[in-house]
């Protein structure tokens, strides 16, 4: 096993692999950026190394000084968390290069499903159903137009590169093709330096349904239930479930075997996240994999009893995966709250000063976050302050649990999506499951403003 392992991230997630790291007696080395050098992830590392300015593009993603972090304090492992390096296969590279793991799959796997347009097509060749699109890359307008005719309006523009939402753009019909291509090829290059898009179906109100896996480097692997992240903004994961109210165990089945099918087309090592939309015939189409631990991971580990981080280690140190399918568990309800620091009506950014914070507690509650009170929202980084996460025997036991939480959850100082999720909590349609990713569109047309 490892003895010291750098985490490259920050806040909670940075947090939750310091605190697996101490569970199984590995040393941990925190980096941090000039905004964060007071930051509990750098209080509660073993070691720390300022690795640059506030601005993420010179201290968490910067390799050069990353690397040199890792080989001072003599690091045999690096832990990517999310977002940042986490799907950088460069980075992956230059680890594998500079004989420090990377926590995480190859860069092969990486490069293929980092490409929307390439993993579409391998998913296909392998027999995974995948959403009506384009072949590959959409290189002119013209082949925008030919595409869609061919799929049938309304379609989506999406970047090859895409995450987080960005580089998307719908077209309803014939006469807004040729803008949406443009605007998405502009977003895409401004994104993430690619402009490469693609095109496909757009579904009306779908759900995201989404399958955790892991698999060690010999091959095993296993998925566990699902996850549903219907309830977004911006395309955004806000809140997410496991199980999902829409899936019962023949579909639960269909969507574990077809993520390992993509685990397999793609010679996927450690946890990952295969991505489907659900339609309203219940069936379901492969839309992407993330390879990496998803912001949602503490979803599964309530819901099965697994710790996902300290999987990821371990397969990373090279040992087989110690449980079979027939080993994964299925333990009740568990549903997850994204607190961002953003305006609830608009989720635009807020940052300031927290001048009061108070956590909710008690059996099933679970709080995973970096800040406190005195803690500043910068602007630099992404939203998420904190994540609520709950467990119950039931769904219904889970939805009162999460409301008694929302309401014990106090943060002054700056404004959060809190009053959203109690908006949430209290909607009929989420409460009997039924809702899709257009949730947020009709929450608030139902809205008198
Ligand atoms: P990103 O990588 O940017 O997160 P995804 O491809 O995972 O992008 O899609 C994010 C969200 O966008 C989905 O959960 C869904 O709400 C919406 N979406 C993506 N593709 C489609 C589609 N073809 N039809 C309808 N909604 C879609």
């Amino acid at each position: 096993m490892f003895k010291k392992i750098l985490v490259a991230n920050r806040g909670e997630i940075a947090l939750r692999i310091i605190r697996a790291c101490r569970e199984m007696d590995i040393q941990s080395v925190a980096i941090y950026s000039e905004a964060d050098a007071g930051s509990p992830h750098v209080r509660f590392a073993d070691e720390s190394v300022c690795v640059g300015p506030p601005d993420p593009a010179l201290s968490y993603r910067n390799i050069p000084n990353i690397l040199s972090a890792s080989e001072i304090t003599g690091s045999e492992a690096i832990h990517p968390g999310y977002g940042f390096l986490a799907e950088n296969a460069h980075f992956a590279e230059v680890c594998e290069a500079a004989e420090i793991k990377f926590i995480g799959p190859s860069p092969d796997s990486i490069v293929l499903l980092g490409d929307k347009a390439k993993a579409r097509s391998v998913m296909i060749e392998n027999g995974v159903p995948v959403v009506p699109g384009s072949k590959g890359r959409i290189l002119g307008e013209k082949e925008a137009h030919e595409a869609a005719e061919q799929i049938g309006y309304p379609v989506i523009i999406k970047a090859v590169a895409g995450g987080g939402g960005r580089g998307m753009r719908l077209a309803w019909k014939a006469e807004e093709i040729e803008q949406a291509f443009q605007t998405a090829q502009m977003e895409a290059k401004a994104s993430f330096g690619d402009d490469g898009v693609y095109i496909e179906k757009y579904f009306i109100d779908p759900r995201h349904i989404e399958i955790q896996v892991l698999a060690d480097e010999k091959g095993k692997a296993v998925y566990f239930q699902e996850r549903d992240c219907s309830i977004q903004r911006r395309h955004q994961k806000l809140i997410e479930e496991s199980p999902s109210p829409a899936v019962d165990d023949a579909l639960r089945k269909e969507l574990g075997r077809a993520a390992l099918k993509v685990v397999e087309a793609a010679h996927y090592k450690n946890a990952g996240t295969v991505e489907f939309l659900l339609d309203k015939d219940q069936k379901f189409y492969f839309i992407e994999m993330n390879t990496r631990i998803q912001v949602e991971h503490a979803v599964t580990e309530m819901a099965t009893g697994i710790d996902l981080v300290k999987q990821q280690i371990q397969i990373a140190a090279g040992k087989p995966l110690a449980f079979k399918q027939s080993q994964v568990k299925s333990l009740g309800h568990s549903i997850e709250c994204r607190i961002n620091a953003e305006c609830p009506e608009k989720f635009t950014p807020s940052t300031g000063v927290i001048t009061a914070f108070h956590l909710p507690g008690g059996p099933g509650i679970r709080v995973d976050t970096a800040a406190d009170v005195q803690s500043v929202v910068t602007p630099y980084y992404d939203s998420l302050i904190a994540k609520l996460i709950v467990h119950a025997d039931s769904r219904d036991e889970a939805i009162k649990k999460m409301k008694g939480a929302l309401s014990e959850f106090v943060i002054e100082g700056i404004k959060t999506s809190i009053p959203f999720h109690r908006k949430v909590f209290d909607n009929p349609g989420f409460i009997k499951g039924r809702y899709s990713t257009s949730f947020l569109e009709r929450l608030s047309s139902a809205t008198p403003s």
